[in-house]
């Protein structure tokens, strides 16, 4: 059986795990792997190598830590298909969403070659006589990330590059479902020159999340996952005297006015709401209808679906896999028993769904309710999977007071022609990222991520310039040099001048 292990001081963990967990090609339902679960000595030991690691790290020559950053950046562009193909074998996306995760964690790693730019101070001359002032941004020391299974590589990504080329050094705790991907980043970064010690890496499951957020070695954490683990990993992480940017789950709504392009608003939602099975935080799972778009929208969402193809992320011209486990897809198919006792209108039922072939695999197919309510458990709950809500609205501020009266505020959509309901909607709304026809507005990397709400704890989004904020601290200096003019004992508060 293939075990997938740590990766501590630039090279592979080699004693045996006391504990292990099993990884699985969600396609077959096939176990393909274990992989070692970190206890508080493994955590301490890639810590204790980040620590060391630190001190050479942190007075690297800005275009060295930038060239290493290239040359990665250069070997990712190599093994974007090797990569791609682990997320589909171990998350059961298709390959060619794989492909477009990989692209966008890349371009977090591309913003970073461009960190000695960005880690420019300021500087004031002569702010009194003689005096000038300056800041200079300095590294934590070990940051650690803990990421989750949906975006193996990507949100591992939004991190380790920033936090690395700002000098930092690193302990990254992937996700348990899917850990493979982790570690042919660290294969790669060692490849590209990283020094051993930079980057590591502990497998593992809440055992070494609670060793993380209690080590007093760890500067800081960055968390991206539920949000029940976000509130818990921020709540113990500052008790314990860490930065910390927690980001959490989602609730996204898409509003679609009765004046909006009713094709392109049923493409959004079909693509938005079943991309990825509907497990990535910025899905669409509530389309909130306005007036009478619900009766033109729908049979256009469902005129889709009948043509969506459902099946293993490696097969061509399959366009959603399955499910992560087949815990999580029997939670899933559990909310839909729930829409339907609760008195929602089931239009599409994926839970007969079966892939010829692949009986065993984690598959449900997409499945829509009409005629949600703000009540029901598939409206309130985060699913993270197939499944898409319509909630009819009598008119645009019923819509808005239901959106931001939901605890979620990570995404966004409005869907109009009416460039002033879009501009209103963009003011109006509690959410931390919106998008105007766009149903998933997921910034590029020289913007950052974050959400409002329960989406988010902690005052740091996440990568783009609050990321190089996130891992670095700022430290001002006024200098007075050389010092001609010596005036004597002044117990006076400087008047400058
Ligand atoms: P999760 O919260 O179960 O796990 C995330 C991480 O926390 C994993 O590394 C896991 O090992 C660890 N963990 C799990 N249970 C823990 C516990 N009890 N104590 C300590 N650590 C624990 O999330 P998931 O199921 O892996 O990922 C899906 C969730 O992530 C969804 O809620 C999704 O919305 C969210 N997500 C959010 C964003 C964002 O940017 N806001 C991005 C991706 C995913």
């Amino acid at each position: 059986m293939n075990t997938i292990t740590h990766w501590i001081d630039g090279r592979t963990w080699d004693e045996a795990a006391e504990r292990t967990g099993p990884v699985f090609n969600p396609a077959t339902g096939a176990r393909s792997g274990e992989v070692a679960l970190a206890g508080p000595s493994e955590v301490d030991a890639a810590v204790r190598a980040a620590r060391q690691a630190f001190e050479g790290w942190r007075r690297a020559p800005l275009t060295r830590r930038q060239n290493i950053m290239f040359a990665y950046r250069e070997l990712l562009v190599r093994r974007r298909l090797d990569m791609a193909r682990m997320l589909t074998a171990e998350h059961g996306k298709t390959l060619d969403d794989a492909l477009g995760e990989v692209q966008r964690g890349l371009e977090v790693v591309e913003f970073a070659c461009n960190i000695a730019h960005l880690l420019k101070g300021d500087f004031s001359e002569q702010v009194s006589r003689e005096v000038d002032t300056f800041t200079i941004r300095q590294p934590l020391g070990v940051a650690a990330g803990i990421t989750p299974f949906n975006f193996p590589a990507m949100v591992p990504m939004w991190m380790f590059p920033i936090a690395i080329a700002c000098g930092n050094t690193f302990v990254l705790k992937p996700s348990e479902r899917d850990p493979s991907v982790s570690r042919l980043n660290a294969e790669l970064l060692a490849e590209a020159g990283l020094p051993d010690g930079v980057f590591n890496i502990v497998q593992g499951d809440k055992q070494a999340v609670d060793a993380i957020l209690t080590h007093p070695d760890i500067a800081a954490v960055s968390f991206v996952g539920s949000t029940p683990i976000a509130r818990y990993v921020y709540e113990q992480a500052t008790r314990n005297g860490k930065r910390v940017q927690a980001l959490g789950g989602a609730k996204n709504h898409m509003i679609v006015l009765p004046d909006a392009d009713m094709d392109l608003a049923a493409d959004a939602a079909v693509s938005a709401g079943y991309g990825s099975a509907g497990e990535r935080c910025m899905a669409i799972s509530v389309v909130v209808t306005v007036g009478d778009a619900a009766d033109r929208l729908l049979p256009k969402v469902r005129e889709r679906l009948a043509d969506l193809v459902v099946g293993p992320g490696d097969a061509e011209g399959s366009q959603m896999g399955p499910l992560i486990t087949a815990a999580h897809r029997d939670r899933v198919a559990s909310y839909i028993d729930a829409g339907e006792s609760e008195g929602a209108v089931l239009m599409e039922d994926g839970r007969s769904l079966v892939v010829a072939g692949h009986e065993g695999g984690f598959f449900l197919g997409p499945t829509l309710f009409d005629r949600v309510s703000s009540d029901m458990s598939i409206y309130r709950d985060e699913i993270f999977g197939p499944v898409l809500s319509v909630v009819r609205c009598g008119s645009y501020q019923e819509a808005i007071d239901l959106i931001n009266g939901n605890p979620y505020g990570n995404g966004t959509a409005v869907f109009t022609n009416d460039g002033g309901a879009a501009r209103k909607f963009q003011s109006d709304i509690s959410v931390g990222m919106v998008g105007i026809n766009v149903p998933i507005p997921v910034p590029l990397a020289f913007y950052s991520f974050g959400g409002w709400k329960d989406s988010i704890f902690g005052g740091h989004s996440i990568y783009g310039p609050e990321g190089v904020h996130f891992y670095t601290r700022p430290k001002v200096v006024i200098s007075r040099w050389p010092d001609p003019i010596h005036r004597g004992v002044d117990l006076g508060f400087p008047q400058h001048g």
